[in-house]
């Protein structure tokens, strides 16, 4: 394979959602350009980047058509309050209409995935609330944003971590579709998604739910991929229940996954629909928060005591309307689709081939390679408190081999988490499966 050897900082390690300790540590690469799949150090080293930098930067860099459309509109107009009309808010809904789900009819910008998800609580308890259906249901392995609310909606160590400061009622979770770690020992399909049933349990104990968020693939928590039929029960309890289902797709939308969204692969149609990141290819913070048309009804009539300065800002609008034209121009979405073979071949050949990879899962250009000290017993290398603690993690040694190979992967506790930009071509894909590949005997060589 080509040589994008990288000579590192002594310090470099990962450092998202570490202590403020480990991040003084944190000696980052400097990067000074960027191109295509490729990002550039301050010491002319070249990296192929197979992270999409957090899984949105889809069009690689320098999208000549989506930097030229916000220049255009900032030389047009660069902000307005969101009070006004402009026609950049006309040709981004025409564009959203031609690829979100049919059914999702109105739409609220704002900045950030974890902001779409706060508009999306506050739709579920403003119309739910009236009934006294306050509470809200979501996966523990789930992330769905950093400030207060969506803290507390995220099921993971996170919100874990802010347990002794606060803890707002009304967020209850249920168990992922993690078939390789099923919280009730089985097997699909014979399991008879006991998970599902579990779902339909508390819904009807715990009474008065509005509403359920569901990362349909889930993301920094292992790229989870539910059973075929997984969202379709869930979905259908959740109507039986009269509650809104919420699809956050901050980073399983724009082609991610080798479907428009991802919720396309299960046949299913959310009542609500984030998203974020991809939606510019990163080239501004923009975020949706698209509803259906029973919820668009509800607030005809009914105040939405909801706003931002910054909603609809037209450089995102802008931003968003260049890139859904080249996702769909330079056919990305049916690029991730066809590269995902390739992908999910690699990853089985490492599968069988390294001691240390417990488990791979994959759909589009979307995959996971779970790390375990132990096979037989599933054991992680590192626990979500390791983590929080900075501890050096082996993943993190994997991931630093990938690098001086000359590619960039995240990491997540014991997982590697491998998201190329969408424009990446089989050859690029090949060399950077080529790195990890070599990058997992450090892994290897840790097993009991
Ligand atoms: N939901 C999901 C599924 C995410 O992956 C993320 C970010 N990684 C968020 C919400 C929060 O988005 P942001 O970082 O843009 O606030």
């Amino acid at each position: 394979m080509q040589d994008y050897s990288v000579k590192l900082n002594k310090d470099f390690s990962y450092s998202l959602f570490a202590t403020w300790r480990k991040q003084k540590g944190f000696n980052p690469i400097t990067i000074v350009d960027a191109e295509g799949s490729y990002i550039y150090t301050n010491d002319n080293r070249k990296i192929l980047d197979f992270s999409s930098q957090l899984m949105c930067s889809n069009l690689g860099h320098k999208n000549k058509r989506v930097i030229s459309a916000m220049i255009e509109q900032m030389n047009k107009v660069a902000y307005v309050s969101p009070s006004f009309n402009t026609p950049i808010k006309d040709e981004i809904a025409k564009e959203l209409k031609s690829v979100l789900p049919e059914n999702l009819v109105k739409y609220f910008f704002a900045t950030s995935g974890t902001e779409a998800n706060e508009a999306a609580i506050k739709i579920i308890r403003m119309i739910k609330g009236k009934e006294g259906k306050t509470k809200i249901l979501s996966y523990y392995n789930s992330y769905h944003g950093s400030t207060s609310g969506s803290i507390q909606l995220t099921g993971d160590f996170r919100r874990i971590a802010v347990d002794s400061f606060e803890r707002s009622p009304g967020f209850y979770h249920i168990p992922p579709p993690y078939c390789y770690r099923c919280p009730f020992n089985l097997k699909y399909p014979e399991c008879n998604l006991a998970c599902v049933k579990y779902a339909e349990y508390v819904f009807k104990n715990e009474g008065n739910i509005g509403g359920i968020f569901v990362e349909p693939v889930i993301g920094t928590n292992g790229v989870i991929v539910p059973p075929k039929d997984y969202l379709r029960e869930l979905k259908k309890i959740t109507e039986e229940n009269d509650a809104i289902f919420v699809a956050d797709e901050v980073m399983t939308g724009w082609g991610r996954t080798g479907e428009w969204f991802a919720v396309n692969h299960f046949g299913i149609k959310p009542d609500i629909l984030t998203t974020a990141k991809g939606i510019t290819g990163a080239y501004f913070p923009l975020s949706l928060t698209a509803v259906n048309k029973e919820i668009s009804d509800y607030f005809e009539d009914n105040y939405f005591a909801h706003g931002h300065t910054y909603e609809a800002h037209p450089l995102g609008l802008a931003a968003a309307v260049a890139a859904i034209k080249e996702y769909k121009e330079k056919k990305l979405v049916e690029n991730a689709k066809s590269l995902s073979i390739e992908l999910g071949k690699r990853l089985e050949e490492f599968k069988e081939k390294h001691k240390s990879v417990g488990d791979v899962r994959y759909i589009g250009l979307f995959a996971a390679i779970e790390l375990v000290k132990n096979k037989e017993k599933k054991t992680p290398f590192n626990t979500y408190n390791e983590k929080i603690e900075g501890k050096q993690l082996v993943v993190d040694k994997v991931a630093r081999k990938a690098l001086e190979k000359g590619v960039y992967v995240n990491t997540w506790v014991s997982h590697l988490i491998i998201a190329p930009p969408l424009i990446i071509t089989k050859e690029e894909l090949e060399n950077g499966l080529d790195a990890i590949d070599e990058a997992l005997y450090e892994s290897d060589k840790e097993v009991e």
